[in-house]
């Protein structure tokens, strides 16, 4: 029998209509169709808010991610999680099914935070919800205040809540939601006058890149400038290989996140993932507050360099200096395979930011730049970073929009690659062009998290990942006669 003969056709598609329906979704008439579409989604690229939360409650030195709702929903957040860091994500869920959504999830939530102490011992529980409770209007504040009332939870232990809906907004809003939560808990009360802990308090923003913290650790090192880095997830998705299960490696040590109330300085380099945190960070923290962007390439890393510079009145070390020297002589060495060459970028405002300042600074064109999550002040800005470069001129903005809006783009206005994260690489693929995996998730490539994107080092992994993969491209296509030795 045929391998065709086994197959049970579930539709009478002719091979024609097959053929005529792949050519037709190249056309412009199909690219006006797919961005009248107003009700469907199709492959946004962006995560539901838990799993932001669930990222910020990993940060933290002993903490257990709880999820109030549903089970299926909680192993989304830890499967992707997992797949992307290659690392245990442990995090727990209430489990609340049919009963719970009609009489609301208050047992599952007492009888799962009883039983989770118990069980995995954390030192901290971060509890946020899936859809279902946000949709039924489950009150987690009287929840979580009858639990310590009835004995599930003892008065002391710190419970951080927060709600995460995810039919509003996306990784980034849990992120901040659940990073907030956190931190009005640990530093309550903390507040001393006159004490201030000479540290600067950096927060990464919802950064899935572990290299990325570690190089910020780095680089405050350099500077001599002790730092406690609000969430960090360095250890905890990044932990060595040592034949024993740890169930919260690293993490922000509590005490530390405690004291960073009384703190020298506080910067978020994730001003569009931590609004909400850093608004209250101003009103309540001591010490001089910063908003910058993510330092990715060379002036927005100055940039970064220069406020640590200043904040702590310290010069900048030779060490760094030099690193600069040596991330502007990679880009000069690769300047001629990326100048002129046109990107599309997808991802969070944060990230796309830092794609966007960096392939200008190379002469390359971010021809389309697509944010399926992003506010009307994250678009002023982007279209303020294109207009500030020659090469930002007929780039365009779109918001709202997803990766199959991202396909018809590629099709009908062609670029010569795309940044984003690994659901990219279908739309790439019918594309023909090369996909950077720079954002999140990265789940079919290995070792993508452990590359730092900021600081001048990341201008020098970006730069050569990129230019690389064009000279290797032109190995591969190039007629015989130009297989050269040099490129
Ligand atoms: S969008 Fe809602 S239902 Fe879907 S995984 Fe996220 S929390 Fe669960």
């Amino acid at each position: 029998m045929s391998a065709d003969a086994a197959v049970k056709y579930v539709t009478e598609t002719t091979p024609e209509e097959i053929e005529r329906v792949k050519e037709w979704i190249n056309t412009e008439d199909y690219k006006e169709k797919n961005f009248a579409r107003q009700a469907l989604v199709i492959a946004p690229p962006h995560a539901c808010q838990p799993l932001g939360a669930q990222l910020a409650a990993h940060g933290f030195e002993g903490t257990l991610p709880f999820v109030h709702g549903s089970q299926g929903c909680a192993s989304y957040y830890r499967s992707t999680l997992n797949r992307h860091f290659r690392e245990p994500a442990p995090a727990v869920s209430d489990a609340m099914t049919e009963d719970g959504a009609v009489f609301g999830g208050q047992n599952n939530l007492h009888e799962g935070l009883e039983n989770a102490i118990a069980l995995y011992k954390p030192k901290m529980v971060a509890i946020f919800t899936s859809c279902m409770p946000e949709i039924i209007g489950d009150d987690l504040t009287a929840f979580i205040k009858n639990a310590r009332l009835k004995g599930f939870l003892a008065n002391d232990f710190p419970a951080p809540y927060a709600n995460t809906p995810s039919f509003n907004g996306s990784h980034i809003h849990g992120y901040d939601a659940m990073l907030l939560s956190i931190l009005q808990t640990l530093t309550d009360g903390k507040a001393l006058e006159g004490r201030c802990t000479g540290r600067l308090n950096l927060i990464a923003g919802c950064d899935f890149n572990t290299g990325n913290y570690r190089e910020y650790a780095r680089i405050l090192k350099e500077f001599g400038i002790p730092v406690t880095l609000l969430a960090d997830i360095s250890e905890s998705f990044d932990s060595p290989c040592d034949g024993t299960y740890h169930v919260y490696p690293g993490g922000t040590k509590l005490d530390d996140a405690a004291d960073s109330i009384n703190g020298k300085a506080t910067i978020t380099v994730g001003p569009y993932a931590t609004p909400k945190t850093f608004t209250w960070i101003k009103d309540t923290y001591a010490g001089k507050h910063v908003a910058m962007p993510m330092p990715m390439g060379v002036a927005k890393t100055d940039a970064f360099i220069m406020k640590i510079a200043e904040l702590f009145g310290k010069p900048v070390p030779e060490s760094l200096k030099a690193e600069r020297g040596r991330a502007v002589d990679a880009m000069t060495d690769a300047h001629q395979y990326l100048h002129g060459k046109k990107f599309a970028v997808y991802g969070d405002p944060d990230y796309l930011i830092g794609y966007v300042s960096f392939l200008l600074e190379m002469g390359a064109i971010p021809h389309h730049i697509l944010c399926s999550k992003g506010s009307k002040k994250f678009e002023k800005e982007m279209q303020a970073l294109l207009d500030s470069s020659l090469y930002g001129k007929g780039c365009t903005i779109y918001m709202g929009k997803d990766l199959w809006h991202m396909r018809s783009l590629l099709v009908t206005d062609p670029v010569d690659a795309m940044i984003g994260d690994s659901h990219g690489k279908f739309s790439a693929r019918d594309a023909g062009i090369p996909l950077f995996r720079f954002g999140f998730p990265i789940m079919d490539r290995v070792n993508k998290h452990r590359y730092p994107l900021i600081g001048y080092q990341g201008v020098v992994n970006m730069v050569s990942e990129i230019a690389n993969k064009f000279l290797d491209i032109k190995d591969e296509t190039c007629e015989p006669r130009f297989f050269e030795l040099m490129r």
